[in-house]
């Protein structure tokens, strides 16, 4: 069994070096306490492999949790964040930075519930750093649980494209909780813009559309991901080198 530095990689891998928090500024963990059990060894051979940035919008948010989003549910997104990991570990691809940002509720305005169309505005109204993949959570999408791009473009400045992942927070009944749901879905969305097309069965990631409708069906099931889905997000040019 390997063993790994936290020093060495999260200076490697992170660019973090001195003093520093290994739930904050390893993990990506800003939001306070995360409800699960963190293995440092795992976690660090996950983000020094093939892997992926994510750059994370709260869409509506404010400092001191004074816009559309508590702490609770900024945890239940930390924790999806966990659950994506742990999912894209069976296919050998690791999620290692986390951009935190959000868009302050003035600047929301229309987008605390929206549907295919407007997530495809939001996506081009907004735009994250362009190695890591944009994620937007908003309090509600009307026409599905979320929305990506079937295989995300590597410009995120591109017109006309919608240029990353749009999630709600689900918290729906066949889920044991709202991060292992939502956890599910972002892998899911993500996995789309990875170039995963639906894969025709429930209990894999990338669910099921039975009634070829374009909206996949998932639920507290859909956990598998496998080698060869793996290899095709490899592909993709979001994931980054080892390190
Ligand atoms: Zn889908």
């Amino acid at each position: 069994m390997p063993t790994y530095s936290v020093r060495n990689t999260a200076s490697s891998c992170l660019g973090v070096t001195g003093n520093f928090s290994v739930k904050r500024d390893v993990y990506g963990y800003i939001w306070g306490p995360i409800d699960r059990e963190l293995s440092v060894r795992k976690h660090l051979q996950r983000i020094k492999g093939k892997a992926i940035n994510l750059c994370i919008f709260l869409v509506g948010h404010e400092p001191g949790f004074a816009g559309w989003w508590s702490q609770n549910e900024a945890q239940s997104i930390q924790i999806a964040v966990d659950v994506t990991r742990e999912l894209y570990s069976q296919a050998g691809v690791g999620v290692r930075r986390l951009f935190w940002r959000y868009i302050p509720t003035d600047e929301a305005t229309g987008y605390w519930s929206v549907d295919a169309g407007e997530a495809t505005e939001l996506t081009e109204d907004f735009t994250g750093p362009n190695n890591g993949i944009d994620v937007f959570f908003v309090k509600n999408v009307s026409d599905a649980g979320g929305w990506s791009n079937s295989s995300g473009p590597c410009d995120k400045d591109e017109k006309g494209e919608r240029t990353g992942a749009v999630l709600e927070l689900t918290s729906t009944d066949d889920c044991t909780g709202s991060g292992l749901c939502t956890g599910i879905l972002m892998a899911h969305e993500v996995g789309h813009y990875l170039t995963l097309k639906h894969a025709g069965s429930l209990t894999n990631v990338m669910g099921d559309d039975s009634d070829g409708d374009g909206i996949g069906s998932i639920n507290n099931t859909s956990v598998n991901l496998t080698t060869s889905q793996g290899n095709k997000m490899k592909k993709s040019c979001f994931i980054r080198p080892s390190c």
